[in-house]
C-alpha cells in the first residue's frame, strides 16, 4: 500500500483505535455511520470575524510559502482555512494570527465547552508548526457562547463566538507521543492487516465509532459490555476475568443492585418483576396519556429568542386510553386515541405547541413519559410563557416517568442492558419496530426537523421525510402504550 501523508482524520482514527483506521482505509463507505458535520456555518462566522477585525490591519495570507516566509521574517499577518504539511503530516488550519512574533492558533468547534480531544487536536497542529518555526505558539478554541440570545438579526459575532485560550492545557500534553503515534500509524497502514484490537470503552470515546455494530456481530448475545453503568474498577475487574459472556460470570460482590438484577435475569433467562410493580401499575388515573416531545438542538439560530444548543420543542405525539361505557364483568371497554402537534413551516412553534398540548391533555388523568425530558422542556416553556405556568405545573404534576418505573421494577434479558425505548420496544409488538427510511432515533428526528424547518430538504424528498418523522413520533408513544400494557399484564401474574 502506498503511504500517504497522515491527516487529522487518520491520526485521530488511529488514536481512538488502530482497527478503526484499518476499517477507514479498507471498508467501503457504505459500512460506516458517518456523522454529519455542522461546522461549516461556524467556520464562515469565524472567517467573517477575522476579516472584520484584521483586514485593515494585516495582510491575509493563504499560501504555505508566504506564511512560512512571513513568520521567518517576523511580518505580521492573519490566515484562514489553509493547509500545512511536511513529509509526514498534512493538516488543515482554521485560523491563525501572527503578531508580535507570536503564532496564535485557532480551531473552530461548534460546541460550548473545551473537550480533551479538542486540546489534542490543537497539540497536533502545534506539533506540525514546531517543525517549521521556533516561535512561541498560543493555542485557542473558537467555541459558542451558550448564553448568547439570538434575535431577529444575524448574530453579533463579538458576543456569539467564545474564544478560549488553551495554551496551558496544550503545553501540558506530551508532544513526543505524537512522534511515536505517527510511526505506529505508518506501521498500521503499511502492514494492512486487520488489528486484533478488542472492543472496549474506546469504542465510544471520544465518539461512538463508525464501526460499532460491525465489531459486534460475532459477540455472545449477552456480552459483559451490556452491563450498564460500569465503573473504572468494574471494567478492570471484568477485563482481568477475561470473561465476555454474562452467563459465565461468577458471583461478584462489586456489582450494583441493578447490575446484579440484570446478570441474574440473563443467567436465568427470566424477566425480573418486582413485588411492588402490581400496586404501582394499578395506581394510575384514567384517562391515561402517553406523551413524547421532539425537539431541535442547534448551535445556530433557528428561531429568535432562543440560545445556542437550547432544546426547542417543535412536535408532540400523544396517545390516550380512555375508559368508556359500562363495566362488563368488572372491566371497562377501553379505547386508544391519537393526537399530535407539529409545525414544519419555519414559524416559531413554541406558543402553539403548549396551547394545543394544554387542550389535548385536559385536566385529569396520568400522563406517561419516558425519562424526565418532557418535564424539563415543560419547565422551560413555563418560564417563556408565564401566563401558562399554572397549567403547565398541573401537567407536570400528572406526569409519570415510565423509564424510572421500568428501571426499578422490571427487566427483560432482551433489553441487553439498555433501557432506551428502542431497546425496551424489542419485547413489545413487532409493528412498532424502528425501521423507517429517514428517521429511527431521536438524533435523526432532531436533524431532520431542523432540515425541514430551515427548508433544506428538496421538494422530492420532503413529503416522505415528513411522513417518516410523523410515523417515528407516533411509534414512540405507541411503544409507551405497549410498555404500559406489558408492565401491567406481567405484574398481574405476580
Ligand atoms: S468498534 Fe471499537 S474495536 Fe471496532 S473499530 Fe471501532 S473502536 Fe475499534
Amino acid at each position: 500500500m502506498n503511504l500517504t501523508k497522515i491527516n487529522k482524520s487518520k491520526y485521530f482514527s488511529w488514536v481512538q483505535c488502530d482497527k478503526k483506521l484499518y476499517f477507514d482505509l479498507n471498508l467501503e463507505k457504505k459500512y460506516r455511520n458517518i456523522r454529519p458535520s455542522n461546522k461549516q456555518q461556524l467556520l464562515n462566522y469565524t472567517f467573517e470575524f477575522f476579516d472584520r477585525k484584521y483586514k485593515n490591519l494585516y495582510p491575509k495570507l493563504t499560501n504555505k510559502k508566504d506564511i512560512i516566509s512571513s513568520i521567518k521574517s517576523c511580518n505580521t499577518f492573519y490566515s484562514l482555512d489553509f493547509k500545512l504539511e511536511n513529509e509526514k503530516l498534512s493538516l488543515h488550519y482554521d485560523a491563525m494570527l501572527f503578531e508580535n512574533n507570536i503564532i496564535k492558533l485557532f480551531i473552530v468547534k461548534p460546541a460550548i465547552y473545551p473537550k480533551k480531544n479538542y486540546i489534542k487536536e490543537l497539540n497536533l497542529q502545534k506539533y506540525l508548526l514546531n517543525n517549521f518555526f521556533d516561535n512561541e505558539i498560543r493555542s485557542h478554541l473558537i467555541l459558542i457562547n451558550k448564553d448568547y440570545r439570538f434575535n431577529e438579526e444575524l448574530p453579533d459575532l463579538d458576543q456569539y463566538l467564545n474564544i478560549v485560550e488553551c495554551t496551558e492545557k496544550v503545553e501540558s500534553l506530551n508532544s513526543n507521543e505524537i512522534e511515536l503515534n505517527i510511526s505506529q500509524i505508518n506501521k498500521t497502514i503499511l502492514s494492512n492487516k486487520l488489528p486484533n484490537t478488542k472492543i472496549g470503552s474506546h469504542c465510544k470515546s471520544p465518539y461512538q465509532c463508525d464501526y460499532f455494530d460491525n465489531c459486534r456481530t460475532k459477540l455472545p448475545d449477552f456480552h459483559v459490555e451490556q452491563i450498564p453503568n460500569q465503573s473504572k474498577d468494574l471494567k478492570q475487574n471484568l477485563l482481568a476475568l477475561n470473561i465476555t459472556d454474562i452467563k459465565k460470570l461468577p458471583d461478584m460482590e462489586y456489582f450494583t443492585s441493578l447490575q446484579k438484577r440484570i446478570i441474574k435475569s440473563v443467567k436465568n433467562s427470566k424477566e425480573f418483576i418486582s413485588d411492588e410493580l402490581g400496586n404501582i401499575m394499578n395506581s394510575f388515573k384514567y384517562p391515561l396519556f402517553f406523551l413524547d416531545f421532539e425537539t431541535i438542538i442547534s448551535p445556530y439560530k433557528i428561531f429568535p429568542n432562543t440560545k445556542p444548543f437550547e432544546p426547542i420543542p417543535c412536535m408532540w405525539s400523544l396517545h390516550s386510553e380512555k375508559q368508556f361505557g359500562v363495566q362488563i364483568q368488572g372491566m371497562y371497554e377501553n379505547k386508544i386515541y391519537y393526537d399530535r402537534y407539529y409545525k414544519f413551516t419555519g414559524e416559531d412553534p413554541r406558543r402553539e405547541f403548549i396551547e394545543k398540548l394544554i387542550v389535548s391533555v385536559g385536566s385529569s388523568g396520568s400522563i406517561f413519559i419516558y425519562s424526565d425530558f418532557e418535564i424539563r422542556i415543560l419547565k422551560k416553556i413555563a418560564i417563556m410563557f408565564p401566563e401558562y405556568k399554572h397549567k403547565i405545573d398541573l401537567i407536570i404534576n400528572r406526569c409519570v416517568d415510565l423509564l424510572k418505573i421500568t428501571k426499578k421494577h422490571y427487566y427483560h434479558p432482551k433489553f441487553k442492558g439498555s433501557f432506551s425505548l428502542k431497546s425496551v420496544s424489542k419485547i413489545l409488538t413487532k409493528e412498532n419496530m424502528y425501521d423507517l427510511e429517514f428517521v429511527n432515533s431521536g438524533d435523526d428526528a432532531s436533524r431532520v426537523l431542523i432540515d425541514l424547518i430551515t427548508n433544506k430538504i428538496n421538494s422530492g424528498q420532503r413529503k416522505q421525510i415528513e411522513l417518516d418523522l410523523l410515523k417515528y413520533a407516533e411509534k414512540d408513544t405507541l411503544n409507551l402504550v405497549d410498555l404500559y400494557k406489558h408492565l401491567k399484564s406481567v405484574s398481574e401474574f405476580m
